[in-house]
């Protein structure tokens, strides 16, 4: 098969020929058909997570099983699936005893098997989503991790009728958690730093769009605040300032890696008893909701696609922040 390889940290990607992989017990092949490029395969990239040279990213996978690993009875050759990031916990831990085999600490991901820039992956059987009919693969792959976790960011924010959700970083994730919450009739405030992205963000659902400078908070602030804030971007120091920004008993929900520790003012987080989260891919039902609003045609990531040759190009444009707003490779 033919697949991208991170051979050394901070370089080009080698896209070359690798022997095919064989689906162990539990396990399923699947014949990738388009593969989204998330910030954390920049991490990647970069070294931040302790893998093994060499091997291949990825991590928004869509595509058809090609072939079944021994004691899978629930899923069928054939079927169009995606897979998601914790597949499959140890199941004998406190957190999948308890049914969140997501907070097991050594719950099996691409990083186990592999990833999917390639035109083959492996996947735990039980890491699989089946992908509704009608929905392309390309629109479902960035659904597997920037869909379903910013969905689950909206849902851990316990979001009520008639609140104000604000979106601050609005790139492959951040576009997604817009429309999820103008979808559940929430009004909606987009915060960016790019001024050229106005238009298109008011496209895309915001009832407002905030172009921020050196202190986000006071911007959200004069524009009336928010109750919840989606927290996408890299910045701890624009996360501290937005949430400044929330209202009374208002919710920051994180769901980036920020490049520092963040630093919360303890007199805005006391006093109007707001809250500071961490989010990440929560409650299977989060990613099932996520591509039923694909499916009925709420929610349309809006796509690069690029073939698995040009994987190094993506990767720069995603890098020096030009993709609108999600790259995805096209295998097939
Ligand atoms: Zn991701
Ligand atoms: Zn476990």
């Amino acid at each position: 098969m033919r697949a991208a390889l991170i051979e050394k940290f901070n370089e080009p990607w080698q896209v070359r020929d690798i022997p095919d992989p064989k689906p162990g017990p539990g396990q399923v092949l699947i014949k990738v058909h388009a593969s989204g490029l998330c910030f954390t395969d920049l991490h990647a990239h970069h070294g931040v997570f302790p893998l093994k040279l060499p091997f291949v990213a990825g991590h928004e996978p869509a595509g058809v099983i090609a072939e079944l690993g021994a004691g899978v009875t629930d899923l069928r050759v054939g079927d169009r699936v995606g897979v998601f990031w914790n597949q499959k916990g140890c199941g004998r831990c406190a957190a999948c005893q308890a049914g969140n085999s997501g907070g097991c600490p050594t719950a099996q991901s691409w990083m186990n098997l592999g990833g999917s820039n390639s035109e083959l992956m492996l996947a735990w059987a039980s890491g699989c989503e089946l992908i509704p009919d009608g929905v392309a693969f390309e629109a479902a792959a960035p659904i597997f991790c920037a869909g379903y976790t910013t969905m689950s960011g909206l849902r851990n924010a316990d979001p009520k009728p008639g609140e104000r959700v604000a979106v601050l970083g609005v790139g492959g994730l951040g576009h997604l958690a817009l429309q999820f919450a103008a979808a559940l009739g929430l009004e909606t405030v987009a915060i960016t730093g790019q001024a050229n992205k106005k238009g298109e963000l008011k496209e895309l659902g915001a009832a407002e769009v905030i172009v921020a400078g050196d202190d986000p908070g006071k911007a959200l602030r004069d524009a009336g605040g928010a109750d919840i804030v989606l927290s996408t971007t890299n910045s701890a120091k624009q996360i501290a300032s937005t949430f400044a920004g929330l209202r009374p008993r208002g919710r920051f929900v994180n769901m980036g890696l920020p490049d520092g520790a963040i630093m919360i003012d303890p007199m805005v987080l006391m006093f109007g008893q707001r809250q500071l989260r961490g989010s990440s891919q929560d409650e299977r039902s989060d990613l099932y909701e996520a591509l039923q609003l694909v499916a009925n045609g709420k929610v349309k990531p809006v796509l690069e696609t690029y073939p698995l040759a040009k994987v190094n190009e993506a990767r720069e444009r995603l890098e020096t922040g030009k993709v609108r707003y999600r790259a995805v490779i096209k295998h097939v």
